[in-house]
């Protein structure tokens, strides 16, 4: 049976989703890319929500008054630093309540294992990895007084499978796997549920910023790169959009879902079915 909380109505458009109304959820690094795709989808299911990045320009603000209006929600962007255990710490405080964590803050660089910049393998450990240990240690007891929580936390293709000279983000991605089965291990009897959700390619900034130096590389136009080298993996030759992430993440949030935590949802085209 459906609970009053979650329960199921239908839009005009013939879709379904569940109501989150009542809900608040926190997205780590939501300004751009998977993040913000992710609060339109939890907003447009009828969540409140908090967006998240390092920056604090009038244009993050600007996000949350726009989301707000377009879904109907409350809305506020929260400055915090993802590569600060104080300030992840903190973002999830200041929220003062938080039903629905996605750690979705994430950075990429690719180098050679000889050649990585210590500090580049520190900031992806950080950001991709360790703000979510921090994030959801604050969050549990938020979710514990609830009595209900989600924690979905975007992993990725490659922390299911590697590549070459992504050593760092191949290392956290695969950490973040770790985590969210234990985590759900820990909070399996609590109406709280964990998974990962591992996208294969995703057209946003973070993979737009690899184009012109593959093109450059390979001496080849930027969408033979999209098509030839990035889609290369992804047996469907289509992105992932951030609509169908969030999407995953609203029936992560549904009543359908309750008993599936601890596990990985691949939306990667059949990458990792080769
Ligand atoms: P993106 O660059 O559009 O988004 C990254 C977000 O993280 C931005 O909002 C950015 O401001 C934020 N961020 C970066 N450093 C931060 C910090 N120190 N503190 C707080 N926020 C910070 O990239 P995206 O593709 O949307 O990536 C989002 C997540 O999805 C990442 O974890 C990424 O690894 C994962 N992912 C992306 C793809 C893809 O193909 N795009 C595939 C698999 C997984």
């Amino acid at each position: 049976m459906l609970r009053d909380s979650i329960a199921m109505h239908s839009r005009n458009d013939g879709d379904y989703h569940m109501s989150l109304k009542g809900k608040t959820a926190i997205i780590t690094g939501s300004n751009s890319g998977i993040g913000l795709g992710v609060a339109h989808e939890l907003a447009r299911a009828g969540a409140d929500v908090v967006l998240n990045s390092f920056t604090d320009r009038a244009e993050d603000h600007k996000l949350a008054e726009d989301l707000a209006a377009e879904h109907g929600v409350k809305a506020r962007y929260i400055q915090a630093d993802m590569s600060k255990g104080d300030e992840c710490r903190k973002l999830i405080e200041s929220a003062g309540v938080c039903d629905i964590l996605v750690n979705n803050a994430g950075i990429q660089h690719v180098a050679p294992i000889d050649e990585f910049p210590v500090e580049k393998w520190d900031a992806i450990i950080a950001i991709n990895m360790s703000s979510a240990f921090h994030t959801t240690a604050a969050a549990l007891p938020l979710m514990r007084k609830a009595g209900w929580g989600r924690v979905i936390n975007i992993a990725s293709a490659h922390g299911l499978t590697a590549s070459p000279f992504k050593s760092a983000y191949v290392t956290a991605k695969h950490g973040i796997v770790g985590m969210t089965k234990t985590v759900a291990l820990e909070t399996a009897r609590e109406q709280i549920t964990c998974n990962a959700i591992c996208p294969g390619y995703v057209l946003t900034p973070l993979v737009e910023a690899q184009i012109p130096d593959t093109a450059k590389k390979y001496d080849m136009s930027e969408d033979e790169v999209k098509q030839k080298v990035i889609l290369e993996r992804q047996p469907s030759k289509e992105f992932a959009t951030v609509e169908q992430i969030g999407g995953t993440a609203v029936f992560l949030c549904s009543s359908a879902a309750e008993q599936i935590t601890g596990t990985t949802i691949s939306v990667d085209g059949g990458w990792t079915a080769l």
